[in-house]
């Protein structure tokens, strides 16, 4: 834990992991917080709620870490909510193809050499270790190039490896995609090797893992958290933001506070004039089908040739996410139960009759679309007002919109609030020896290598 800063007092908007993972890190540096969210609840697009029908607790969608989300995990320390995340002991991850029930486990060594391609049984069936090797054209990609302008759409490990991975990490289809946040993900990822790729599933929901015990630590430190409190306004005086007007009152802005805005992008532009933003957005579909599985069916299945792409066993349901599902968001629920349910028994070995009870959760603006086009459009992290500064998924961190993109802007923001660098408030992330205040400094690190 850092040592305490000199008092200042910093005035975080949104309790979403963004707004959550800054108050924690200020509030840990002797910060005095004051927390406000427009929802009754905290977690934003990151969130477990009762569904009445179903009759269980479900998550909003489907999240998967993996051990090189190092932010995340830094965050989930920080809370006391490591143990709340399990997942197989090793980078495993099972597929099966949909349509031949052919299956098949990737299975990356745990070292950064990776060796692993060269051994058929760990790789993905028919290809070749330099198939693999290809995608090193990656790192040289232009920052206006798409995945399927570097990669061959054709080749059977990008239909089965690249094409499944990119859309779950970037949560947009391939041919529109930057290649170069491509490169990133698997740089932070595969690129260590098996160590930073082991899956990380929360234990028993969402708000288990990532927001109660953030709320807690939170109170017990101290923090103010106000629920229903929907920013309306920023008023600003010279250079500086003097007032936060909400709907029942306005709080005045002493001159050392500080104000994170950690809302979505579009309400940030709303809020603050002359904010460019990414402003197209992909959608994610989940479908939560009320069925126990067994216990020992494995945490997750990719699937290609199907409908559903990854597959969640759950405590209580099997869970199905679609991301860049601009195909299904007009489609009918009671379609998609059957559609899901179908590649869902495949993947699991069940019964494919009768198809049981389900929950379809269209979140149609799940994400912004990380095209080479909409990157452009994030923000830095510090704005034209000198107590004014932006934390978010969208914000400009190098990394698409991930649980791990929110943690790290958070934290970033919570370092500039207290005037502290990004390593003083966590270390060993990348780049984090550099401030973040300095965007020439930020886009140095957003040229990763292969480490
Ligand atoms: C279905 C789905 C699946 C996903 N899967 C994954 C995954 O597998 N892995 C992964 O890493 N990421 C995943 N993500 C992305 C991840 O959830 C987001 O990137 C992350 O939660 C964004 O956090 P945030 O704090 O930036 O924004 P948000 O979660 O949107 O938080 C913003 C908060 O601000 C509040 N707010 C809005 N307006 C106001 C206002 N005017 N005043 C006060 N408060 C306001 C909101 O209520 C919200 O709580 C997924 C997202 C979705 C939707």
């Amino acid at each position: 834990m850092s040592a305490p800063v000199s008092a200042c007092r910093v005035h975080v908007v949104g309790a979403g992991l963004a707004g959550l993972s800054a108050a924690v890190a200020l509030a840990e540096m002797g910060c005095s917080v004051i927390l406000y969210e427009s929802a009754p609840h905290a977690g934003g697009r990151c969130r477990s709620y009762f569904d009445t029908e179903l009759g269980c607790r479900i998550d909003n969608g489907n999240h998967l870490l993996l051990t090189g989300n190092r932010a995340a995990l830094e965050y989930l320390d920080r809370i006391g909510a490591r143990d709340s995340v399990e997942g197989p002991p090793a980078a495993l991850f099972p597929f099966v193809d949909a349509a031949t029930g052919e299956r098949w486990m990737l299975q990356p060594n745990s070292g950064a050499l990776p060796w692993w391609v060269l051994s058929a049984a760990r790789r993905v069936p028919r290809t070749r270790a330099s198939d693999y090797f290809a995608a090193l054209a990656l790192r040289r990609a232009d920052p206006s190039a798409t995945i399927t302008s570097v990669l061959d759409p054709r080749q059977n490990l990008f239909c089965r490896l690249w094409e499944p991975l990119a859309i779950a990490a970037l949560n947009t289809g391939a041919d529109q995609g930057s290649a170069a946040l491509f490169w990133r993900i698997l740089a932070e990822t595969l690129g260590r090797g098996g160590v930073a790729c082991r899956p990380l599933l929360p234990r028993v929901g969402l708000s288990e893992s990532f927001v109660e015990p953030a709320l807690s630590r939170l109170r017990a430190g101290g923090a103010e958290i106000r629920f229903g409190a929907r920013l309306r306004a920023l008023a600003f005086g010279p250079g500086a933001v003097s007032q936060l007007v909400f709907d029942a009152a306005s709080c005045e802005i002493e001159a050392a506070d500080k104000v994170i805005v950690a809302v979505p992008a579009a309400i940030a532009a709303r809020l603050i004039p002359g904010l460019t933003v990414p402003d197209r957005h992909s959608p994610i579909v989940n479908a939560h089908f009320r069925y126990k599985p067994p216990a020992a069916a494995p945490f997750f299945v990719g699937v290609v040739g199907g409908a559903a792409e990854w597959i969640f066993r759950k405590r209580e349901a099997l869970s199905i996410t679609v991301s860049a599902a601009d195909r299904f968001v007009e489609c009918d629920a009671s379609k998609l139960r059957e559609l899901f349910w179908r590649d869902a028994a495949v993947a699991y070995g069940l019964p494919a009759q009768p198809v049981p009870p389900a929950r379809i959760v269209k979140e149609r603006r799940a994400t912004f679309l990380a095209s080479p086009e909409q990157l452009k459009r994030r923000p830095q992290q510090t704005t034209a007002w000198r107590n004014l500064l932006l934390a978010g998924d969208y914000v400009d961190t190098g990394l698409p919109a991930t649980i791990e993109g929110a943690i790290r802007s958070g934290f970033a923001a919570a370092g500039l609030a207290a005037g502290r660098p990004l390593h003083a408030v966590v270390g060993g992330l990348p780049g984090s020896r550099s401030s973040f205040g300095s965007p020439t400094e930020n886009k140095q690190e957003r040229r990763p290598a292969f480490q």
